[in-house]
């Protein structure tokens, strides 16, 4: 296995072989890493779940609060972490990435914020993986920007600005937050296509009905949990237009 080398004040991560995984599917190279949290009360109850076979799911590696990582799978295995999801068309996300648990209780537990030594652990094992495996910024993802409508984590409380200001991961400052949502629901027209058509080139998965529905709100939320975390209630609002407007035309200049 390859492991993460964590840097020495930090404790020592360990090697725990999940059952939970296969082979990548024609051999894909993975180019993308999603990050997760565990949703459950406690890290040893969520690391019971991904070293249980009867559970079929893992992850590669799983960050403790304290900043231990500890490895499940081998990175060039396909583990089982992301489930049904689509990004920029593509569908098995588990052949396409890495992925990352992180020990937080989530919403179901209040949304506590991730510790900084955590945060810092992750970091650090991110630049390492997208480094190795040259994974660019924009595919650093979280599970609810793949899975918006079945997912909701890492959630709003991840901080996805310090993991970009130490180099991980793509994120721009939200445009300021103002006026209400720009269109009532099932509302049709080229305008709500329009914004489907930024969000699907983005990569999200979703369906250019020309209809405000409520898949175009479920990932209007995922993008505004990982984008712009001040208010997220999966309304189209000029400034939610704005970021992700801005964020396609940073990409499209680099
Ligand atoms: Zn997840």
């Amino acid at each position: 296995m390859s492991h993460a080398r964590p840097p020495d004040n930090r404790p020592a991560g360990r090697l725990l072989a999940s059952p939970n995984f296969g082979e990548r599917r024609f051999r894909r190279r993975p180019d993308c890493l999603i990050l997760h949290y565990t949703g459950m009360p406690t890290g040893e109850s969520a690391l019971k779940l991904l070293l249980d076979p009867a559970s079929q799911v893992s992850a590669h590696y799983f960050v403790w609060e304290d900043g231990r990582v500890d490895q499940l799978v081998d990175e060039s295995d396909r583990a089982w972490h992301a489930g049904v999801g689509s990004w920029k068309g593509e569908t098995d996300l588990n052949s396409a990435s890495i992925g990352i648990e992180i020990v937080n209780p989530g919403h179901d537990g209040g949304c506590p914020p991730f510790p900084d030594r955590q945060i810092a652990a992750t970091i650090d094992l991110a630049q390492d993986i997208c480094s190795r495996w040259n994974i660019a910024p924009e595919r650093v993802l979280a599970h609810s920007d793949v899975a918006p409508a079945r997912k909701r984590d890492p959630g709003e409380a991840f901080p996805w600005e310090a993991l970009c200001r130490a180099g991980v991961g793509y994120w721009i400052e939200p445009a300021p937050l103002t006026g209400g949502p720009l269109f009532g629901h099932e509302e049709e027209g080229a305008p709500v296509r329009a914004l489907q058509a930024m969000l699907a080139l983005y990569g999200y998965g979703v369906d250019l009905t020309g209809v405000y529905n409520r898949q175009t709100r479920l990932v209007l939320a995922a993008f505004q949990r990982h984008f712009r975390a001040q208010r997220v209630d999966g309304e189209a609002d000029e400034s939610t237009v704005a970021t992700l407007k801005a964020l396609i035309e940073r990409l499209e200049r680099a």
